[in-house]
Protein backbone atom coordinates (compact mmCIF):
# COMPACT_ATOMS: atom_id res chain seq x y z
CA UNK A 1 0.00 0.00 0.00
CA UNK A 2 1.32 3.39 -0.93
CA UNK A 3 1.02 6.17 1.66
CA UNK A 4 -2.15 7.80 1.98
CA UNK A 5 -0.76 11.62 0.90
CA UNK A 6 -1.91 14.77 3.72
CA UNK A 7 -4.21 17.14 2.94
CA UNK A 8 -1.37 19.38 2.91
CA UNK A 9 -0.69 18.10 -0.60
CA UNK A 10 -4.57 19.00 -2.18
CA UNK A 11 -4.58 22.00 -4.69
CA UNK A 12 -6.05 25.02 -3.17
CA UNK A 13 -8.62 26.30 -5.17
CA UNK A 14 -9.85 22.01 -4.63
CA UNK A 15 -9.52 22.27 -0.62
CA UNK A 16 -11.49 25.78 -0.38
CA UNK A 17 -14.19 23.93 -2.99
CA UNK A 18 -14.68 20.87 -0.54
CA UNK A 19 -15.18 23.26 2.58
CA UNK A 20 -18.07 25.11 1.51
CA UNK A 21 -21.21 23.12 1.34
CA UNK A 22 -22.17 22.58 -1.90
CA UNK A 23 -25.42 23.93 -3.97
CA UNK A 24 -27.47 22.63 -6.77
CA UNK A 25 -27.35 24.57 -10.69
CA UNK A 26 -30.81 25.33 -11.49
CA UNK A 27 -31.79 27.51 -13.82
CA UNK A 28 -28.67 29.85 -13.54
CA UNK A 29 -28.19 30.03 -9.89
CA UNK A 30 -26.79 27.79 -6.91
CA UNK A 31 -29.58 26.97 -4.65
CA UNK A 32 -29.84 24.58 -1.64
CA UNK A 33 -32.36 21.46 -2.14
CA UNK A 34 -36.39 22.76 -1.61
CA UNK A 35 -36.07 20.18 1.19
CA UNK A 36 -32.85 21.47 2.79
CA UNK A 37 -31.32 18.33 3.22
CA UNK A 38 -27.48 17.55 2.41
CA UNK A 39 -25.88 14.74 1.77
CA UNK A 40 -22.21 13.29 2.37
CA UNK A 41 -20.18 12.26 0.18
CA UNK A 42 -16.59 10.11 1.07
CA UNK A 43 -13.10 10.08 0.47
CA UNK A 44 -12.82 6.33 -0.65
CA UNK A 45 -9.11 6.03 0.27
CA UNK A 46 -10.13 6.66 3.90
CA UNK A 47 -13.93 6.12 4.56
CA UNK A 48 -14.11 10.24 5.25
CA UNK A 49 -16.51 12.74 4.74
CA UNK A 50 -14.87 14.64 1.76
CA UNK A 51 -17.50 17.55 1.29
CA UNK A 52 -21.39 17.80 1.85
CA UNK A 53 -23.88 18.26 -0.91
CA UNK A 54 -27.64 19.54 -1.63
CA UNK A 55 -29.80 16.55 -2.02
CA UNK A 56 -31.66 17.17 -4.27
CA UNK A 57 -35.14 14.94 -4.69
CA UNK A 58 -38.68 15.43 -6.79
CA UNK A 59 -39.23 18.94 -5.95
CA UNK A 60 -35.76 20.12 -6.84
CA UNK A 61 -36.07 18.01 -10.28
CA UNK A 62 -39.62 19.55 -10.86
CA UNK A 63 -37.60 23.24 -10.27
CA UNK A 64 -34.91 22.14 -12.83
CA UNK A 65 -37.30 20.70 -15.58
CA UNK A 66 -38.67 23.57 -15.54
CA UNK A 67 -36.12 26.06 -16.27
CA UNK A 68 -35.13 23.60 -19.05
CA UNK A 69 -37.92 23.90 -20.53
CA UNK A 70 -38.09 27.62 -20.43
CA UNK A 71 -34.71 27.44 -22.05
CA UNK A 72 -35.37 24.72 -24.77
CA UNK A 73 -38.90 27.18 -25.82
CA UNK A 74 -37.62 30.77 -25.58
CA UNK A 75 -35.12 33.05 -24.53
CA UNK A 76 -31.56 33.16 -25.99
CA UNK A 77 -30.61 29.72 -26.03
CA UNK A 78 -33.36 28.71 -28.56
CA UNK A 79 -32.60 31.41 -30.62
CA UNK A 80 -28.65 30.94 -31.07
CA UNK A 81 -27.27 30.13 -34.24
CA UNK A 82 -25.44 26.50 -34.52
CA UNK A 83 -22.33 27.92 -34.97
CA UNK A 84 -22.68 30.23 -31.22
CA UNK A 85 -23.72 26.99 -29.81
CA UNK A 86 -20.74 24.94 -31.40
CA UNK A 87 -18.55 28.20 -29.94
CA UNK A 88 -20.07 27.97 -26.29
CA UNK A 89 -19.20 23.86 -26.28
CA UNK A 90 -15.76 24.21 -27.38
CA UNK A 91 -15.19 27.52 -24.92
CA UNK A 92 -16.37 24.86 -22.31
CA UNK A 93 -13.41 22.33 -23.45
CA UNK A 94 -10.91 24.79 -23.43
CA UNK A 95 -11.68 26.39 -19.97
CA UNK A 96 -11.68 22.31 -18.68
CA UNK A 97 -8.08 22.52 -20.34
CA UNK A 98 -7.41 25.43 -18.20
CA UNK A 99 -8.01 23.70 -14.80
CA UNK A 100 -7.09 19.97 -15.88
CA UNK A 101 -4.97 20.06 -12.16
CA UNK A 102 -8.12 21.11 -10.08
CA UNK A 103 -10.56 18.87 -12.01
CA UNK A 104 -7.76 15.94 -11.78
CA UNK A 105 -8.24 16.38 -7.57
CA UNK A 106 -11.57 16.53 -7.58
CA UNK A 107 -11.77 13.33 -9.41
CA UNK A 108 -9.09 11.71 -7.33
CA UNK A 109 -10.82 12.37 -4.22
CA UNK A 110 -14.67 11.66 -4.96
CA UNK A 111 -13.68 8.40 -7.18
CA UNK A 112 -10.45 7.28 -6.07
CA UNK A 113 -8.66 6.86 -8.96
CA UNK A 114 -4.67 7.57 -9.73
CA UNK A 115 -4.36 11.72 -9.50
CA UNK A 116 -2.10 10.62 -12.43
CA UNK A 117 -5.02 9.01 -14.52
CA UNK A 118 -7.25 11.63 -13.93
CA UNK A 119 -4.96 14.13 -15.04
CA UNK A 120 -3.74 11.99 -18.09
CA UNK A 121 -6.94 10.65 -19.00
CA UNK A 122 -10.33 11.95 -17.41
CA UNK A 123 -9.94 15.66 -17.60
CA UNK A 124 -7.96 15.90 -21.37
CA UNK A 125 -10.34 13.56 -22.92
CA UNK A 126 -13.55 15.48 -21.84
CA UNK A 127 -12.04 18.67 -23.00
CA UNK A 128 -11.49 16.71 -26.30
CA UNK A 129 -15.10 15.28 -26.41
CA UNK A 130 -16.66 18.67 -25.86
CA UNK A 131 -14.41 20.14 -28.80
CA UNK A 132 -15.62 17.16 -30.93
CA UNK A 133 -19.14 17.98 -29.96
CA UNK A 134 -18.52 21.31 -30.56
CA UNK A 135 -17.66 21.10 -33.99
CA UNK A 136 -20.57 19.08 -34.66
CA UNK A 137 -23.02 21.56 -34.16
CA UNK A 138 -23.20 23.56 -37.77
CA UNK A 139 -22.93 19.88 -39.22
CA UNK A 140 -26.34 18.93 -37.91
CA UNK A 141 -28.19 18.02 -41.88
CA UNK A 142 -31.22 16.39 -42.98
CA UNK A 143 -31.64 15.64 -46.78
CA UNK A 144 -33.64 16.24 -49.65
CA UNK A 145 -35.73 13.30 -51.23
CA UNK A 146 -36.59 12.86 -54.32
CA UNK A 147 -40.47 11.44 -54.10
CA UNK A 148 -42.23 9.00 -56.81
CA UNK A 149 -45.84 9.08 -55.25
CA UNK A 150 -47.67 6.72 -57.90
CA UNK A 151 -51.08 8.09 -57.18
CA UNK A 152 -50.50 11.75 -57.69
CA UNK A 153 -49.18 11.37 -61.72
CA UNK A 154 -47.21 14.27 -62.97
CA UNK A 155 -47.33 16.29 -59.50
CA UNK A 156 -43.98 17.39 -57.99
CA UNK A 157 -42.83 17.85 -54.58
CA UNK A 158 -40.16 19.46 -52.81
CA UNK A 159 -39.12 16.75 -49.67
CA UNK A 160 -36.30 17.13 -46.96
CA UNK A 161 -35.70 16.30 -43.68
CA UNK A 162 -35.02 18.40 -40.26
CA UNK A 163 -33.44 17.15 -37.80
CA UNK A 164 -34.71 18.79 -34.54
CA UNK A 165 -33.08 18.66 -31.22
CA UNK A 166 -35.45 16.39 -29.24
CA UNK A 167 -36.10 18.93 -26.38
CA UNK A 168 -35.72 18.71 -22.46
CA UNK A 169 -33.31 15.96 -21.64
CA UNK A 170 -32.56 14.35 -18.02
CA UNK A 171 -29.32 12.37 -18.34
CA UNK A 172 -28.36 10.03 -15.27
CA UNK A 173 -24.42 9.24 -14.86
CA UNK A 174 -22.45 6.54 -12.82
CA UNK A 175 -19.54 7.27 -10.72
CA UNK A 176 -16.16 5.40 -12.64
CA UNK A 177 -16.09 8.48 -14.61
CA UNK A 178 -17.49 11.24 -13.28
CA UNK A 179 -16.48 14.12 -15.33
CA UNK A 180 -16.15 12.27 -18.29
CA UNK A 181 -19.21 10.72 -18.19
CA UNK A 182 -20.45 14.36 -17.99
CA UNK A 183 -18.56 15.53 -20.88
CA UNK A 184 -20.08 12.14 -22.86
CA UNK A 185 -23.45 13.39 -22.07
CA UNK A 186 -23.83 16.98 -22.12
CA UNK A 187 -21.54 17.54 -25.35
CA UNK A 188 -23.75 15.48 -27.78
CA UNK A 189 -27.17 17.37 -26.45
CA UNK A 190 -25.52 21.01 -26.32
CA UNK A 191 -24.48 20.45 -30.11
CA UNK A 192 -27.82 19.47 -30.91
CA UNK A 193 -29.31 22.48 -29.36
CA UNK A 194 -31.17 20.53 -26.58
CA UNK A 195 -31.78 21.88 -22.80
CA UNK A 196 -30.54 19.35 -19.90
CA UNK A 197 -30.86 18.27 -16.21
CA UNK A 198 -28.00 16.23 -14.90
CA UNK A 199 -27.99 13.85 -11.99
CA UNK A 200 -24.54 13.30 -11.14
CA UNK A 201 -24.12 9.59 -9.33
CA UNK A 202 -24.79 10.51 -4.97
CA UNK A 203 -20.93 8.58 -4.94
CA UNK A 204 -19.11 11.51 -6.97
CA UNK A 205 -21.38 14.54 -7.48
CA UNK A 206 -18.28 17.39 -7.21
CA UNK A 207 -16.59 17.14 -10.71
CA UNK A 208 -20.16 17.89 -12.07
CA UNK A 209 -20.84 20.58 -9.49
CA UNK A 210 -17.65 22.26 -10.76
CA UNK A 211 -18.36 22.00 -13.81
CA UNK A 212 -21.59 23.61 -13.56
CA UNK A 213 -19.17 26.83 -12.42
CA UNK A 214 -17.18 26.56 -15.81
CA UNK A 215 -20.24 26.01 -17.97
CA UNK A 216 -21.57 29.60 -16.07
CA UNK A 217 -18.23 30.95 -16.97
CA UNK A 218 -18.45 29.49 -20.90
CA UNK A 219 -21.09 32.00 -20.91
CA UNK A 220 -24.22 29.23 -21.44
CA UNK A 221 -27.96 31.44 -20.97
CA UNK A 222 -29.30 30.22 -17.60
CA UNK A 223 -31.52 26.90 -17.31
CA UNK A 224 -29.59 25.14 -20.65
CA UNK A 225 -27.61 22.94 -17.84
CA UNK A 226 -29.09 22.24 -14.67
CA UNK A 227 -27.09 20.16 -12.14
CA UNK A 228 -29.02 18.65 -9.80
CA UNK A 229 -27.11 16.34 -7.36
CA UNK A 230 -29.03 13.74 -5.42
CA UNK A 231 -30.12 9.81 -5.01
CA UNK A 232 -31.26 7.48 -7.70
CA UNK A 233 -34.08 6.39 -6.05
CA UNK A 234 -35.66 9.83 -5.35
CA UNK A 235 -33.83 12.69 -7.53
CA UNK A 236 -32.89 9.47 -10.14
CA UNK A 237 -36.08 8.13 -10.49
CA UNK A 238 -38.23 11.77 -10.20
CA UNK A 239 -36.10 12.52 -13.34
CA UNK A 240 -36.76 9.25 -15.03
CA UNK A 241 -40.36 9.53 -14.66
CA UNK A 242 -41.02 13.00 -15.67
CA UNK A 243 -43.70 13.54 -17.68
CA UNK A 244 -41.84 16.93 -18.96
CA UNK A 245 -38.84 15.37 -20.02
CA UNK A 246 -38.45 14.09 -23.28
CA UNK A 247 -35.87 12.01 -22.89
CA UNK A 248 -33.77 10.46 -20.40
CA UNK A 249 -30.02 9.29 -21.32
CA UNK A 250 -28.84 7.19 -18.74
CA UNK A 251 -25.20 5.30 -18.08
CA UNK A 252 -25.25 2.61 -15.03
CA UNK A 253 -26.21 -1.11 -14.64
CA UNK A 254 -28.19 -3.04 -16.39
CA UNK A 255 -30.40 -3.37 -13.30
CA UNK A 256 -31.03 0.62 -12.98
CA UNK A 257 -31.65 0.82 -17.10
CA UNK A 258 -34.55 -1.47 -16.90
CA UNK A 259 -36.28 0.65 -13.94
CA UNK A 260 -35.51 3.53 -16.06
CA UNK A 261 -36.87 2.21 -19.28
CA UNK A 262 -40.51 1.09 -16.60
CA UNK A 263 -40.11 4.69 -15.41
CA UNK A 264 -40.29 5.98 -18.68
CA UNK A 265 -43.40 4.74 -19.83
CA UNK A 266 -45.88 7.27 -18.80
CA UNK A 267 -45.21 9.82 -21.57
CA UNK A 268 -43.28 7.46 -23.47
CA UNK A 269 -40.00 9.58 -23.49
CA UNK A 270 -37.00 8.23 -25.50
CA UNK A 271 -34.65 6.45 -23.91
CA UNK A 272 -30.42 5.49 -24.28
CA UNK A 273 -29.06 3.25 -22.52
CA UNK A 274 -25.39 2.70 -21.60
CA UNK A 275 -25.16 -0.14 -19.58
CA UNK A 276 -22.92 -3.30 -17.99
CA UNK A 277 -20.84 -5.89 -19.77
CA UNK A 278 -18.69 -8.90 -19.18
CA UNK A 279 -16.45 -8.63 -21.84
CA UNK A 280 -14.65 -11.49 -23.74
CA UNK A 281 -10.98 -11.00 -23.90
CA UNK A 282 -9.55 -13.99 -26.47
CA UNK A 283 -5.78 -14.26 -26.60
CA UNK A 284 -4.72 -17.01 -29.35
CA UNK A 285 -1.50 -18.90 -29.08
CA UNK A 286 -0.32 -17.09 -32.72
CA UNK A 287 -0.66 -13.60 -30.31
CA UNK A 288 2.08 -11.40 -29.80
CA UNK A 289 2.28 -12.47 -26.03
CA UNK A 290 4.68 -9.15 -24.73
CA UNK A 291 1.81 -6.94 -25.64
CA UNK A 292 -0.90 -9.23 -25.10
CA UNK A 293 -0.33 -9.89 -21.91
CA UNK A 294 -0.03 -6.42 -20.28
CA UNK A 295 -2.94 -5.67 -22.46
CA UNK A 296 -5.33 -8.04 -20.96
CA UNK A 297 -4.21 -6.91 -17.26
CA UNK A 298 -4.54 -3.88 -18.25
CA UNK A 299 -7.99 -4.46 -20.06
CA UNK A 300 -9.34 -5.58 -16.54
CA UNK A 301 -7.41 -3.42 -14.14
CA UNK A 302 -7.19 0.11 -15.91
CA UNK A 303 -10.08 1.94 -13.24
CA UNK A 304 -9.87 -0.88 -10.69
CA UNK A 305 -11.95 -2.55 -13.07
CA UNK A 306 -14.65 -0.02 -12.17
CA UNK A 307 -15.30 0.13 -16.73
CA UNK A 308 -18.44 -1.43 -18.01
CA UNK A 309 -16.22 -2.49 -20.77
CA UNK A 310 -13.54 -4.41 -18.56
CA UNK A 311 -11.86 -6.83 -20.09
CA UNK A 312 -13.37 -9.14 -17.59
CA UNK A 313 -13.47 -13.02 -19.02
CA UNK A 314 -9.92 -13.80 -20.45
CA UNK A 315 -10.58 -16.35 -22.70
CA UNK A 316 -6.34 -17.68 -23.66
CA UNK A 317 -5.63 -20.91 -25.81
CA UNK A 318 -4.35 -23.35 -24.74
CA UNK A 319 -0.97 -23.88 -25.53
CA UNK A 320 0.43 -20.11 -24.08
CA UNK A 321 -2.21 -20.44 -21.17
CA UNK A 322 0.22 -20.94 -18.25
CA UNK A 323 2.48 -18.25 -19.81
CA UNK A 324 -0.68 -15.51 -20.39
CA UNK A 325 -2.00 -16.35 -16.95
CA UNK A 326 1.00 -16.54 -14.70
CA UNK A 327 1.93 -13.33 -16.56
CA UNK A 328 -0.74 -11.30 -15.50
CA UNK A 329 -0.74 -12.18 -12.38
CA UNK A 330 2.92 -10.84 -12.04
CA UNK A 331 1.44 -8.41 -13.48
CA UNK A 332 -1.24 -8.01 -10.56
CA UNK A 333 1.64 -8.34 -7.85
CA UNK A 334 3.43 -5.06 -9.20
CA UNK A 335 0.67 -2.67 -8.84
CA UNK A 336 0.78 -0.77 -6.46
CA UNK A 337 -2.32 0.31 -4.35
CA UNK A 338 -3.29 3.33 -2.68
CA UNK A 339 -4.70 6.76 -2.17
CA UNK A 340 -5.14 8.53 -5.28
CA UNK A 341 -3.30 11.26 -4.35
CA UNK A 342 -0.17 9.18 -3.63
CA UNK A 343 2.15 9.64 -6.65
CA UNK A 344 3.07 6.22 -6.31
CA UNK A 345 -0.11 4.71 -7.19
CA UNK A 346 -1.49 2.89 -9.90
CA UNK A 347 -4.42 1.51 -8.44
CA UNK A 348 -6.91 3.38 -6.23
CA UNK A 349 -9.55 1.98 -3.99
CA UNK A 350 -13.17 0.97 -5.04
CA UNK A 351 -15.38 3.83 -5.13
CA UNK A 352 -17.70 3.13 -1.85
CA UNK A 353 -18.38 0.32 0.47
CA UNK A 354 -21.42 -1.03 -0.87
CA UNK A 355 -18.60 -1.92 -3.91
CA UNK A 356 -16.19 -3.46 -1.72
CA UNK A 357 -18.21 -5.48 0.07
CA UNK A 358 -20.19 -6.29 -3.56
CA UNK A 359 -16.41 -6.93 -4.78
CA UNK A 360 -15.50 -9.47 -2.18
CA UNK A 361 -18.65 -11.18 -2.23
CA UNK A 362 -17.78 -12.12 -5.56
CA UNK A 363 -14.46 -13.23 -4.72
CA UNK A 364 -16.01 -15.36 -2.04
CA UNK A 365 -18.73 -16.82 -4.34
CA UNK A 366 -15.90 -17.99 -6.66
CA UNK A 367 -13.95 -19.16 -4.15
CA UNK A 368 -16.66 -21.24 -2.56
CA UNK A 369 -17.34 -22.61 -6.18
CA UNK A 370 -13.89 -23.77 -6.61
CA UNK A 371 -11.73 -21.12 -8.61
CA UNK A 372 -8.56 -20.35 -7.36
CA UNK A 373 -6.30 -17.26 -7.28
CA UNK A 374 -3.18 -17.11 -9.19
CA UNK A 375 -2.61 -12.88 -7.77
CA UNK A 376 -4.86 -11.12 -4.86
CA UNK A 377 -8.25 -12.33 -4.06
CA UNK A 378 -8.72 -10.45 -1.11
CA UNK A 379 -9.38 -6.59 0.75
CA UNK A 380 -5.99 -4.94 0.87
CA UNK A 381 -6.37 -2.58 3.85
CA UNK A 382 -8.26 -2.20 7.07
CA UNK A 383 -9.14 1.60 5.85
CA UNK A 384 -10.49 2.98 2.61
CA UNK A 385 -12.31 0.77 -0.01
CA UNK A 386 -9.10 -1.65 -1.24
CA UNK A 387 -9.23 -4.31 -3.31
CA UNK A 388 -5.96 -6.49 -4.22
CA UNK A 389 -5.91 -6.94 -8.21
CA UNK A 390 -7.14 -10.34 -8.96
CA UNK A 391 -6.50 -13.09 -11.12
CA UNK A 392 -9.32 -16.03 -10.83
CA UNK A 393 -8.23 -19.63 -12.93
CA UNK A 394 -10.40 -22.76 -13.02
CA UNK A 395 -13.23 -20.91 -13.23
CA UNK A 396 -16.11 -22.01 -15.98
CA UNK A 397 -19.19 -21.20 -17.47
CA UNK A 398 -21.37 -21.87 -14.91
CA UNK A 399 -19.89 -19.67 -12.40
CA UNK A 400 -21.55 -16.31 -10.80
CA UNK A 401 -17.94 -14.97 -11.25
CA UNK A 402 -17.49 -15.99 -15.26
CA UNK A 403 -21.37 -14.71 -15.87
CA UNK A 404 -21.79 -11.70 -14.17
CA UNK A 405 -20.49 -8.21 -13.86
CA UNK A 406 -18.71 -7.81 -10.92
CA UNK A 407 -16.94 -4.06 -11.60
CA UNK A 408 -13.42 -4.90 -10.07
CA UNK A 409 -10.26 -5.54 -10.22
CA UNK A 410 -10.88 -9.42 -10.84
CA UNK A 411 -10.64 -11.43 -14.12
CA UNK A 412 -11.62 -14.81 -14.63
CA UNK A 413 -9.14 -16.71 -17.03
CA UNK A 414 -9.97 -20.19 -18.86
CA UNK A 415 -8.27 -22.15 -21.34
CA UNK A 416 -9.89 -22.95 -25.20
CA UNK A 417 -8.72 -25.65 -27.68
CA UNK A 418 -10.72 -25.40 -30.25
CA UNK A 419 -10.66 -21.79 -31.98
CA UNK A 420 -13.63 -22.22 -34.03
CA UNK A 421 -15.81 -22.76 -30.70
CA UNK A 422 -14.36 -19.93 -28.97
CA UNK A 423 -16.78 -16.68 -30.42
CA UNK A 424 -19.53 -19.24 -28.98
CA UNK A 425 -18.16 -18.95 -25.68
CA UNK A 426 -17.36 -15.24 -26.14
CA UNK A 427 -20.99 -14.84 -27.23
CA UNK A 428 -22.53 -16.66 -23.99
CA UNK A 429 -23.60 -13.82 -21.90
CA UNK A 430 -26.40 -11.44 -21.85
CA UNK A 431 -24.03 -8.55 -21.96
CA UNK A 432 -22.46 -7.13 -25.43
CA UNK A 433 -20.53 -4.10 -24.81
CA UNK A 434 -17.16 -5.17 -25.81
CA UNK A 435 -14.65 -6.86 -26.66
CA UNK A 436 -11.00 -7.95 -27.14
CA UNK A 437 -8.63 -10.31 -29.57
CA UNK A 438 -5.04 -10.95 -29.67
CA UNK A 439 -3.64 -12.39 -32.39
CA UNK A 440 -0.98 -11.68 -35.20
CA UNK A 441 -3.43 -12.88 -38.01
CA UNK A 442 -5.18 -10.96 -39.72
CA UNK A 443 -7.65 -12.43 -41.34
CA UNK A 444 -8.22 -14.26 -38.35
CA UNK A 445 -8.37 -10.93 -36.17
CA UNK A 446 -11.30 -9.51 -38.40
CA UNK A 447 -13.40 -12.51 -39.05
CA UNK A 448 -12.97 -12.79 -35.29
CA UNK A 449 -14.26 -9.34 -34.91
CA UNK A 450 -17.35 -9.63 -37.28
CA UNK A 451 -18.28 -13.05 -34.79
CA UNK A 452 -18.36 -11.09 -31.79
CA UNK A 453 -21.57 -9.72 -30.34
CA UNK A 454 -20.76 -6.27 -28.56
CA UNK A 455 -20.71 -3.61 -29.68
CA UNK A 456 -17.14 -2.76 -29.65
CA UNK A 457 -13.92 -5.20 -30.68
CA UNK A 458 -10.46 -4.27 -29.93
CA UNK A 459 -7.76 -6.10 -31.69
CA UNK A 460 -4.34 -5.96 -30.52
CA UNK A 461 -5.62 -3.13 -27.57
CA UNK A 462 -8.08 -2.73 -25.48
CA UNK A 463 -9.52 0.68 -23.79
CA UNK A 464 -8.79 2.73 -26.63
CA UNK A 465 -11.51 5.43 -26.60
CA UNK A 466 -11.85 8.14 -29.40
CA UNK A 467 -14.54 10.95 -29.12
CA UNK A 468 -15.14 10.10 -32.83
CA UNK A 469 -15.50 6.53 -31.65
CA UNK A 470 -19.05 5.03 -31.27
CA UNK A 471 -19.41 3.21 -27.52
CA UNK A 472 -22.05 1.51 -26.80
CA UNK A 473 -23.68 -2.17 -26.82
CA UNK A 474 -25.26 -4.86 -27.92
CA UNK A 475 -28.01 -7.43 -26.28
CA UNK A 476 -28.40 -6.30 -22.61
CA UNK A 477 -25.46 -3.83 -22.46
CA UNK A 478 -27.70 -1.29 -23.63
CA UNK A 479 -29.82 0.85 -26.68
CA UNK A 480 -27.70 3.62 -28.91
CA UNK A 481 -24.39 5.16 -28.76
CA UNK A 482 -22.14 7.39 -27.16
CA UNK A 483 -19.79 9.46 -28.59
CA UNK A 484 -19.28 9.66 -32.63
CA UNK A 485 -21.53 10.99 -35.23
CA UNK A 486 -23.89 8.37 -33.86
CA UNK A 487 -24.81 9.68 -30.56
CA UNK A 488 -26.30 13.04 -32.57
CA UNK A 489 -29.01 10.62 -33.12
CA UNK A 490 -29.89 10.14 -29.53
CA UNK A 491 -30.70 13.69 -29.28
CA UNK A 492 -32.24 14.87 -32.44
CA UNK A 493 -35.62 14.05 -34.08
CA UNK A 494 -35.83 14.01 -37.89
CA UNK A 495 -39.00 15.70 -39.39
CA UNK A 496 -39.93 15.17 -42.97
CA UNK A 497 -41.58 17.97 -45.01
CA UNK A 498 -43.50 17.50 -48.20
CA UNK A 499 -44.32 20.82 -50.33
CA UNK A 500 -46.41 20.46 -53.34
CA UNK A 501 -44.82 22.95 -56.06
P1 LIG B 1 -24.00 1.24 -9.66
O1 LIG B 1 -24.82 0.01 -9.39
O2 LIG B 1 -22.77 0.95 -10.41
O3 LIG B 1 -23.83 2.15 -8.48
P2 LIG B 1 -26.30 2.48 -10.68
O4 LIG B 1 -26.87 1.97 -11.95
O5 LIG B 1 -26.96 2.12 -9.40
O6 LIG B 1 -24.81 2.09 -10.70
O7 LIG B 1 -26.20 4.06 -10.71
C1 LIG B 1 -25.97 4.84 -11.84
C2 LIG B 1 -26.78 6.12 -11.73
O8 LIG B 1 -28.16 5.75 -11.67
C3 LIG B 1 -26.52 6.94 -10.47
O9 LIG B 1 -26.57 8.31 -10.81
C4 LIG B 1 -27.67 6.57 -9.56
O10 LIG B 1 -28.00 7.57 -8.63
C5 LIG B 1 -28.78 6.40 -10.57
N1 LIG B 1 -29.91 5.56 -10.11
C6 LIG B 1 -29.89 4.51 -9.26
N2 LIG B 1 -31.14 4.02 -9.08
C7 LIG B 1 -31.97 4.76 -9.84
C8 LIG B 1 -33.37 4.73 -10.11
N3 LIG B 1 -34.17 3.85 -9.54
N4 LIG B 1 -33.87 5.64 -10.99
C9 LIG B 1 -33.07 6.53 -11.60
N5 LIG B 1 -31.75 6.61 -11.38
C10 LIG B 1 -31.19 5.74 -10.53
Amino acid sequence: MGTIASSAQIDPRVASFLATPRKMLINGNWVDAVSGKTFPTYDPSTGEVLATVAEGDKADIDLAVKAARKAFESGPWHKMTASQRGRLIWKLGDLLDQHTVEFAYLESLDNGKPLTIARAADVPLAAELFRYMGGWATKIEGNTIPLSVPYTPGAKYLSYTLREPIGVVGQIIPWNFPLLMAAWKLGPALATGCTVVLKPAEQTPLSALRLGELIQEAGFPEGVVNIVPGYGETAGAALAAHMDVDKVAFTGSTEVGKTIVHAATGNLKKVSLELGGKSPNVIFKDADLDTAIPGAASAIFFNHGQCCCAGSRLYVEKPVFDRVVEGIAENAKKIQVGAGLDPATQMGPLVSEEQLNRVCGYLESGFSQGAKALAGGHKAADKGYFVEPTVLVDTSEQMKVVQEEIFGPVVVAMPFSDPEEIVERANDNVYGLAAGIWTKDISKAHRTAELIKAGTVWINCYNIFDAGLPFGGYKQSGWGREMGHEVLNNYTQTKAVCARI
